[in-house]
């Protein structure tokens, strides 16, 4: 009798871009999304042609930080992404109403990803940026074993909490073979009217945790207000103030990556 060998599985590139770039954090409410829509305007704006891929399917968050109402069109074959910003997008909260829970089984979650992968028409895209859910579950899973990742950018804010979470994700991408980026931290410090930096949060915890793994740190990026105002008016900050500080920071992310 043959004995049972383990799975194997293909890594399939995603068609249409040259390189695809997971943005992930171990932790909700850190910030993710937000950098991953901010990114991806960033290397926009630095000349680049990028996509965004929401692949949070329980917690879609770019129909609001683009406001995006509108269905995407298809074929019966491929789904065509909607540009906004001059960049392709592509959710599961374009096809569902945005008031819907996904009430969804790992099977289906996984499904949707290889839809969103393989039969969307993305066209010649330099990047791909992929908002992926927190945790270290199905999607995560599904990305790093069947599509093809040229890496993952983590992002934490500096809280013990959030960064017990970080290591856990930092050794599963290096489990399932994902080149780690960097890490960002996120909502470093609030500089105050006094001129003085409160560190909220912590301090220097995130680059501590990038040290300790020997993985890169990519920067810190402040606590400002603007840049959840922005978030919540659907044209998030580098978009709709590309001269402000905190945009700054961004495109110095994306020269980094690019
Ligand atoms: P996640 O994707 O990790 O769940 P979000 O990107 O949705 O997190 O961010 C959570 C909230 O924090 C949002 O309201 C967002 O506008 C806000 N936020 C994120 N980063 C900053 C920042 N640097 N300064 C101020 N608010 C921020």
């Amino acid at each position: 009798k043959k004995k049972l060998e383990p799975r194997k599985f293909t890594k399939n590139p995603i068609l249409g871009t040259k390189f695809t770039i997971a943005v992930s954090s171990a932790k909700g409410g850190v910030g993710k999304s937000t950098f991953a829509t901010n990114l991806a305007l960033a290397l926009k704006q630095i000349g680049c042609k990028v996509g965004l891929l929401d692949a949070d399917i329980y917690g879609p968050s770019i129909p609001k930080m683009f406001d995006i109402n509108e269905k995407p069109k298809s074929d019966g074959q491929t789904l065509t992404p909607i540009t906004k910003y001059d960049i392709q997008c592509m959710s599961i909260g374009f096809l569902a109403d945005q008031q819907t829970p996904m009430i969804w089984r790992g099977p289906m979650v996984t499904s949707a990803i290889k839809t969103f992968t393989q039969k969307v028409g993305w066209k010649d895209l330099d990047f791909i940026i992929v908002d992926m859910p927190p945790g270290t579950g199905d999607t995560q899973l599904t990305f790093s074993q069947e599509i093809k990742m040229d890496g993952a950018i983590i992002v934490s804010t500096p809280q013990e909490v959030a960064l017990l979470d970080v290591k856990r994700g930092i050794k599963m991408f290096d489990k399932l073979g994902v080149k780690i980026l960097g890490l960002v931290d996120n909502m470093s410090y609030f500089t105050g009217d006094d001129g003085k930096k409160y560190k909220i949060f912590g301090e220097g915890g995130v680059k501590r945790t990038a040290e300790e793994f020997e993985k890169e740190f990519l920067g810190e990026i402040p606590i400002n207000p603007e840049v959840g105002k922005c978030g919540d008016e659907g044209k998030p900050i580098v978009e709709a103030n590309p001269e402000h500080e905190i945009s700054k920071i961004y495109l110095d992310f994306a020269r980094k990556i690019k």
